[in-house]
């Protein structure tokens, strides 16, 4: 066991802001075993945390305190109606410090303030609720067998979840997994981004306030290779539950396989289409959509519609009502309420956009907008971009993750289906129309996981489903069918004649 160790943890001036700094193992924070991680925020830059990252035997502790407390707690056993009231209990905790994780999340990530108040903490909150909700609307099933046999199908946790999140929405991604997880009776250890570790920390620690046993919900802060990596590997974790990009899914599986198999859910990354018919509905709105999708969260959202693919009869008046607005996007500080463009995550995500946006003009794309880095205080920005560029460009190929719309336009809807389909991703998609038919036609051929129609990016709900198809992933976030990712059916015999 390692002793706690304060001193080894560091806080730099955060604008006031208490972090909340090191791993938080079997209801206690607690130090990592490794190197130092260095916390950035990325309005500014400026180095806010340092700290010894998670590594394997501090993963092995917190698995070893989640195990324990499945199987000794008693959440698992406890009535489903008692988990929902503590997971409600805990979401009333959310909300009742909803001031603090909001500014906590807006000072130390990309998520502005205007969002974290009236989003991510409601959602968070909501979230917890919901799941609780579920607890006790799951019924078994009776199977038909011979009439002197009983089967029985009972919904089981699996026991040791480990959850792996990004950076983009931290709290509200991360609470999309563990939130269902417990919920269903498991314990949890959550990697958040080593980026962007704070509130999840945070919100462990609220879980003990709300009556969680401790050791059901853990929080390990450290590096991909030094701290998922094993949590992933690790025996005794059943089943992983991973968002983020493409590339590490594929990682990630491959561990899972050598090290089970176990079963893993993934949602990647998306380079997501959004088809504009000549007879779309409503212009305005349409440009005020695809404007607020390309800037929001400095593009930083798996979902954004990033290709957009225009009739060209519209194509010339929409593009100037898009950078119209997206002129008006202001760079500043996450935690400034007037700021609504939102840094990069780092200077290393910084240089990947301008890369792929030099590559794309390389490769003959037209850059009508943007396609600059912003100077700011030390703050990684980009300027808001669109781009017209071929099917075969990088900009329509790669997943930028900045505030970089890629544009095609097309003369017969056919053209449009061929351009929207996607060799790599199949996240989400948005058509617009007046034309019921087609919305409909387009909407079952399009490969995707979410199609909206005359409408974009309403995932706010979060009793839908939210998953991809193709490289975008499997399984699904929010909804019920995130609760019942959680659970395993057992199959209970009973001969009726002994
Ligand atoms: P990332 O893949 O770099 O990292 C995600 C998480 O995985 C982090 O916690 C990271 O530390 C961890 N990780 C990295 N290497 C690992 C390894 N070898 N083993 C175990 N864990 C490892 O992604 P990111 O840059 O944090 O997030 C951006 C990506 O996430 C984008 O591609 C975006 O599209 C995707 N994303 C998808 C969704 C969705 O719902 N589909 C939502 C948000 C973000």
């Amino acid at each position: 066991m390692h002793a706690p160790a304060e001193s080894t943890r560091k806080t730099f001036d955060a604008d006031g802001i208490a972090l909340p700094t090191g791993s938080f193992v079997n209801g206690q924070r607690r130090d990592g075993d490794g190197e130092a991680l260095l916390v950035h925020r990325p309005s500014d830059g400026r180095l806010i945390a340092s700290m010894p990252g998670a590594r394997q035997a501090l993963i092995d502790e917190a698995v070893a305190a989640a195990a324990l407390a499945f199987r000794t707690s008693g959440w698992r056993e406890a009535s489903p109606r008692h988990r929902g009231a503590v997971m409600r209990r805990w979401a009333d905790l959310v909300e009742a410090h909803g001031e603090e994780l909001a500014r906590l999340e807006a000072v130390t990530t990309t998520r502005v303030i205007a969002e974290t108040r009236v989003r991510d903490v409601p959602v968070t909150a909501e979230l917890l609720r919901f799941y609780g909700e579920c607890a006790d609307k799951f019924d078994g099933a009776l199977y038909p067998t011979a009439s002197s046999v009983w089967s029985i199908g009972v919904p089981e946790p699996y026991g040791v979840v480990g959850a792996i999140s990004p950076w983009n929405v931290p709290m509200v991604l991360s609470t999309a997994k563990f939130a269902p997880a417990i919920a269903a009776g498991n314990a949890v250890v959550l990697k958040p981004s080593e980026l962007t570790p704070f509130t999840a920390v945070r919100l462990a620690e609220l879980a003990i306030e709300a009556g969680l046993p401790p050791g059901l919900f853990n929080v390990v802060v450290g590096t991909g290779p030094e701290a998922g990596e094993p949590l992933v590997r690790h025996p005794e974790v059943a089943c992983v539950s991973f968002t983020g990009s493409t590339v590490t899914g594929r990682r990630i599986m491959a561990a899972a396989a050598e090290a089970g198999p176990k079963p893993v859910t993934l949602e990647l990354g998306g380079k997501s289409p959004q088809i504009v018919f000549a007879d779309v509905p409503d212009r305005e709105r349409l440009a005020d959509m695809v404007a607020a999708g390309t800037s929001r969260n400095g593009g930083q959202l798996c979902y954004c519609g990033s290709r957009l693919i225009v009739h060209e009869s519209l194509a010339n008046q929409l593009l100037e009502d898009v950078a119209a607005r997206l002129k008006q996007a202001k760079a500043g500080a996450t935690w400034d309420e007037r700021t609504t463009l939102a840094p990069i995550v780092s200077s290393r995500q910084l240089d990947r956009v301008d890369d792929i946006v030099r590559r794309g003009a390389a490769a003959g794309a037209e850059i009508r907008l943007g396609g600059t880095r912003i100077e700011t205080h030390g703050g990684a920005f980009y300027a808001p971009t669109i781009a017209l560029a071929g099917q075969d460009n990088p900009l329509q190929q790669e997943e930028v993750f900045g505030p970089v719309l890629s544009v095609q336009t097309f003369r017969e809807p056919e053209e449009a289906f061929s351009l929207a389909a996607h060799d790599t991703y199949g996240l989400a998609a948005g058509i617009h129309t007046q034309n019921i038919t087609r919305a409909l036609d387009a909407a079952r051929r399009i490969e995707a996981g979410m199609v909206w129609i005359n409408t974009y990016g309403r995932s706010t709900d979060i009793g839908t489903p939210f998953g991809g198809f193709k490289r975008s992933g499997f399984g699904k976030d929010f909804g019920a069918a995130a609760y019942l990712k959680y659970t395993r059916l057992k199959n209970v015999w009973i001969d009726m004649t002994i």
